[in-house]
């Protein structure tokens, strides 16, 4: 099964993903996180990205396309995958078509996790995440059982640079302009399906499950 999600970011694209890829048996690939670690490590890579990434805006499609090639590549994409956070622009979806074409590979399913505006900044406003699992958690919606802990891997929790309140701004702005014309070009080729993503994630995620089940 090899599914994309798409959705604004705030829309639970990585939480749902990570529940799912554990359900599914498939590779969870979230550049997002690729690239947040590459920034911890101080790699070349995290050099190039990290002003972007703190700013709110996009890294270059040629940075992330070589990134994403490179990780279907590996070994645990065989039973199948969830891309989280890719693509984000037209150039990025054309370019992931190559690589699908080139493997042999198709997309089941792209998911839009359809989320309201007040829902989004609510949610990354109070986001918390994890230093060591990349888990997210929520200051009220899913707190942390011990404050500042991770539930599942006890590492540190914290709060984004991109989750400040002008970087989430600019970061809405940029997913109106770049990456919401991805539905329509998704929906063109008939296979995509919008769920609604306001509700708390266990509900979402049984949505979610629904639709994939069907197949
Ligand atoms: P995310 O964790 O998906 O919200 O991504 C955090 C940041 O990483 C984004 O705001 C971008 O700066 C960068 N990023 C992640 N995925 C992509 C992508 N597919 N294209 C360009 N930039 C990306």
């Amino acid at each position: 099964m090899n599914l994309i999600l798409l959705g604004p970011p705030g829309a639970g694209k990585g939480t749902q993903a990570k529940t799912l890829a554990k359900n599914l048996s498939v590779a969870h690939i979230s550049t997002g996180d690729i690239l947040r670690q590459n920034v911890a490590d101080g790699t070349e890579l995290g050099k190039q990205a990290k002003d972007f990434m703190s700013k709110g805006l996009l890294v270059t499609d040629e940075l992330v396309i070589k990134m994403v090639g490179n990780r279907l590549g590996q070994a645990d994409t065989k039973n199948g995958f969830i891309l989280d956070g890719f693509p984000r622009t037209i150039a990025q979806a054309q370019a992931l078509d190559k690589l699908l074409d080139e493997r042999k590979l198709k997309i089941d399913y792209v998911i839009d996790l359809d989320t309201s505006e007040a829902v989004i900044i609510q949610r990354l406003s109070g986001r918390l995440a994890c230093k060591g699992c990349n888990y997210n958690f929520h200051v009220k919606n899913m707190p942390p059982k011990v404050a500042g802990v991770c539930d599942n891997c006890s590492g540190e929790l914290y709060q984004r640079v991109d989750d400040k309140e002008e970087t989430i701004k600019k970061r809405l702005e940029v997913y109106r302009k770049e990456s919401a014309p991805l539905i329509e070009f998704y929906a063109a080729k008939n296979n995509l399906q919008r769920v609604p993503a306001d509700d708390e994630a266990g509900l979402v995620l049984e949505r979610v499950i629904k639709l994939v089940e069907k197949r």
